[in-house]
């Protein structure tokens, strides 16, 4: 079992150490005087923070998970109208904005490939749910109680909450189209939010049931209007894609149906499968629907051959390890799809659940695999000779990775000159990240939301100094606490 990657353009560790990177000689005052940051407050300072034309980050180690860029011990990246103008050791930018980064790691933005973002304002209810209370109360009650104004501020303070962890693009899966309005009123809170988000439009959540329960419903046609009116362009910050209930949850003809519809207005395609037990994959290939804009959420109880088919059509999975192994749904499948070639990634799912980080859940990922692989060794009574998924291979998962399975590798997914700049700065002179030995296990293994000191996305600086420039989520923030408790009490799960 190796998983390692050796052409990724990352240092070795020795190489890195070797190097006499400045990064292992922090000043303990540094150190010290940054303790605190990263909190999350909001400056106030603008809508949608800092947006200047020029811009350069100075003087981080930066982590480009470009294999011919790679890692710069010392080095800047440059920005300009949103773009990575060039990345190096000096970049000559006399009249751009300085940002100086010393002493801090700078990664590509994460990409979280599946979260159900309206429920932010439902936060911290499920964490003792199995996957059919989930299914019965989320999906059966819960997602009926949403009005148009929920959904704006669930997915305008979720979508924060993102950034603030420095993850920069999400998939949005919205089971909550009740309505129109509640679709445009979601988008509007990722628009407000100014993250990078495909919005995989999905079925109404007024009726669990007639949606989820061998739906023989077809995908709502409002989303040829959300195609036409509010997604018109497909390289915009906001893109759509069809989020359909698939092989588990819907008859055949739903799924074809759903599918064709998608791939008509060339949308990507995001379905749950695998997660009751397996089929779901024999059944579009049966169908002839299988191809490389389908993305597989959990895919736990999927048998091999289904994770080879997916391999072999180019498809994805999204693997979200707190909420599998907490629901019953089966162990995370990122190693499978690993092996068989279909495109890794990790999501956080729903924060009504799990924590919203994409630190905590790619390493709970990449963990558990380890497990998985190390698990036949240790039960012969032998010693592993070598770990499986390295430091480097995780921060693709959720970065590069990611970015293939939506669709946006071109744009953004790594440091990459003519890319997008969807940044995130780590501190590494927090007293849980110093010294910097390793600038890539630092970021994966080591950091935390509380270390995320600056984000880019899209060019726009939208948190600074471990401050939120967010002016929306701070005129919004009692509007938003009451619409959570408002609908808790309508569900029967709070006074
Ligand atoms: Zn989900």
């Amino acid at each position: 079992m190796r998983r390692r990657t050796d052409d990724d353009g990352g240092v070795s560790r020795r190489s890195y150490l070797a190097g006499g990177a400045a990064a292992l000689s922090l000043p303990l005052s540094g150190c010290l005087g940054s303790i605190g940051g990263g909190n999350g407050d909001t400056a106030g300072d603008g809508s949608l923070g800092e947006d200047p034309d020029r811009l350069v980050l100075r003087n981080g180690t930066v982590v480009s998970v470009d294999p011919s860029v790679g890692v710069l011990e010392r080095g800047d990246v440059y920005v300009e109208d949103g773009e990575i103008a060039d990345v190096g050791e000096t970049i000559e930018a006399a009249d751009a904005t300085e940002i100086d980064v010393e002493g801090s790691v700078v990664a590509p933005g994460f990409v979280n490939s599946h979260l159900h973002t309206w429920q932010a304002g439902v936060r911290g209810v499920a964490g003792n749910w199995t996957f059919s209370e989930y299914l019965d109360t989320m999906l059966g009650e819960v997602s009926s109680h949403y009005e148009p104004e929920d959904a704006y501020l669930g997915n305008l303070f979720g979508a924060v909450e993102q950034l603030n962890a420095g993850t920069t693009t999400i998939l949005d899966w919205f089971h909550i189209a009740n309505s129109p309005e509640h679709s445009d009123r979601a988008v509007d809170g990722l628009a407000d939010a100014g993250i990078r988000a495909v919005f995989a439009h999905g079925p109404p959540g007024d009726d669990g049931a007639r949606w989820w329960e061998a739906s023989a419903a077809p995908h709502p046609e409002d989303i040829e209007r959300l195609h036409e009116e509010r997604f018109p362009a497909a390289d915009d910050r906001l893109t759509l894609a069809m989020g359909i209930r698939g092989p588990d949850y819907a008859t055949d003809e739903v799924v074809e149906e759903d599918i064709t519809r998608a791939r008509e207005m060339g949308i990507p395609i995001s379905l749950h499968a695998g997660s009751l037990g397996p089929g779901a994959v024999y059944k579009l290939e049966e169908l002839g629907l299988l191809g490389d804009d389908l993305n597989f959420v959990h895919g736990n109880r999927f048998e091999d051959a289904e994770f080879d088919l997916i391999g072999d059509t180019g498809g994805s999975i999204s693997t979200t390890p707190e909420v599998e192994m907490q629901m019953g749904m089966g162990m995370p499948a990122v190693g499978k799809a690993m092996d068989a070639g279909a495109i890794p990634t990790v999501g956080v799912d729903i924060v009504s659940n799990v924590s919203g980080d994409m630190f905590t859940q790619t390493r709970s990922a990449v963990q558990v695999q380890r497990g998985l692989d190390n698990r036949p060794t240790v039960e012969a009574g032998e010693q592993i000779s070598e770990v499986s998924i390295d430091a480097h291979r995780a921060l693709q998962l959720a970065t590069i990775d990611g970015a293939r399975a939506l669709g946006l590798d071109d744009r953004i997914g790594s440091i990459t000159p003519g890319k997008r700049a969807d940044l995130v700065v780590i501190d590494g002179e927090d007293i849980n990240t110093s010294p910097v030995n390793d600038p890539v296990e630092t970021v994966v293994f080591q950091a935390g939301v509380g270390n995320v000191d600056t984000v880019l996305a899209d060019g726009t600086v939208v948190k600074r100094d471990g401050d939120l420039l967010n002016e929306t989520i701070d005129e919004e923030r009692e509007r938003f606490v009451e619409s959570g408790r408002r609908v808790l009490r309508e569900s029967g799960l709070a006074d």
